[in-house]
């Protein structure tokens, strides 16, 4: 589909969507309230009465598009350009006085350009048609930046790039030559032999599938696994398989590259909110949290695996880990994660303590080694390989009603 500025279109949902461009779109053409807002060009003012906004980020600030966010109110407005390639969202703002004095907040995200692998690029988000979710203002939610006098326009340089302090690596991008440029662009390309579109764990590729969601946050969301390992005692006492997936949005290889650069904090906390409300929902019926994950710097998409385990099971955890990465050449060590390290495979145990093992680029790791001793601890080999667990839409659909029914009062995303 394509949205030409300045257009306006309302899917059969009954989702208002409209986009605007300058040239194209002068204020006084646009017209009514809209869900969602798209464009190239930062309205004016946008970065003002809000926190978070890098400092060090020149954006040429527009009025017009200023004019036509106050026109259209758009609950989600999103700006992406290909000059400032920036990811940023800003805190919630509220509009007074709109559809019979009912309250209107927009959020206004920039994301950055396609495929832009430090940068969020592209944003998974819930609205809701029917109910204006976005009425209830936000506990972080600012003064309407709009609706303040502007000071005069910030002068801008002739080079209007993004300085980014914690990202030299860009500047250095930026500068080189084209023709280093193309050679780079040919080795990532060798690299990242799945982009997000044909990526099984990146919300963009429209294959994805979506039965197996049970929750979306901000940087994460929560999917039941493909094929899961079905304990017959972990199925009795919770009523599901309950294997899920703990998946960054972002499409990145390593936890590392998620947090390189920015707000790492962020990141952390959200997937360890997400281990918690779990060890939560497990605990409730007498199961115990086991994750691991792999982290490789020409892995695809990185995640967690997360598996109840019932309590008789829970002693052979780390000593099957250990005895079946011997026989492999993993050597699991009773350690955490080191602060420079990226290859590795960490398994955390019900205690929360970890097993982690280094694993070189050069030597080649079996993906398959986690599931495979977790199907030896809960007594089903027969379920290593996921491609045999087969389920069928059906029973895809019923583990996550289940699932979702269980998790409901954990999960801190509703
Ligand atoms: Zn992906």
């Amino acid at each position: 589909m394509y949205l030409g500025p300045g257009e306006k279109i309302a899917t059969a949902g009954g989702l208002s969507i409209s986009s605007y461009g300058k040239k194209s779109y002068s204020d006084s053409d646009a017209e009514g309230l809209v869900d969602i807002l798209f464009g190239s060009d930062w309205p004016l003012d946008i970065t003002r009465l809000t926190e978070g906004f890098p400092g060090s980020t020149r954006v040429n600030y527009e009025s017009y598009a200023k004019g036509i966010a106050q026109k259209l109110k758009p609950r989600y407005h999103f700006v992406s350009n290909p000059r400032y390639n920036v990811f940023w969202e800003r805190q919630p703002f509220s509009w007074e006085e709109v559809d019979n004095s009912q309250s209107r907040v927009t959020r206004f995200i920039s994301l950055a350009d396609f495929q832009t692998k430090d940068q969020k690029w592209f944003y998974a988000f819930k609205i809701d048609v029917t109910i204006d979710r976005t009425a209830l203002t936000p506990a972080n939610s600012t003064t309407n930046p709009y609706s303040v006098t502007s000071p005069p326009k910030r002068p801008m340089g002739e080079f209007d790039n993004i300085w980014d302090e914690n990202n030299p690596e860009r500047l250095s991008i930026d500068r080189e030559s084209d023709k280093t440029r193309s050679k780079k662009k040919r080795k990532t390309a060798q690299i990242m032999s799945v982009n997000p579109e044909s990526c099984f764990f990146c919300l963009s590729n429209p294959k994805i599938d979506r039965a197996l969601i049970s929750s979306i946050g901000e940087e994460f969301y929560l999917a039941l696994a493909k094929g899961p390992l079905i304990s017959g005692q972990t199925k009795s006492q919770l009523g599901c398989p309950g294997h899920v997936l703990i998946i960054p949005m972002s499409h990145v290889p390593t936890y590392k590259s998620l947090t390189f650069g920015g707000d790492s904090h962020k990141f952390i906390l959200e997937k360890k909110k997400y281990e918690i409300a779990l060890k939560q929902m497990y605990s409730e019926h007498g199961l115990y949290y086991v994750s691991f994950e792999i982290n490789r710097k020409n892995g695809v998409h990185v995640h967690t695996q997360v598996i109840p385990v019932p309590e008789n099971r829970v002693p052979l955890i780390e000593s099957t880990f250990k005895e079946e990465g011997r026989k492999l050449g993993i050597h699991l060590k009773n350690r955490e994660v080191h602060d420079e390290e990226e290859e590795y495979f960490k398994l955390t145990l019900p205690d929360s303590s970890t097993l982690v093992a280094s694993i070189g680029t050069r030597n080649r790791f079996d993906l398959q080694f986690g599931r495979r001793v977790m199907a030896i601890i809960l007594g089903i080999e027969e379920q290593s390989d996921w491609r045999q667990c087969f389920q069928t839409e059906s029973e895809e659909q019923t583990d996550c009603f289940e699932f979702k029914k269980r998790f409901k009062t954990f999960d801190f995303t509703l």
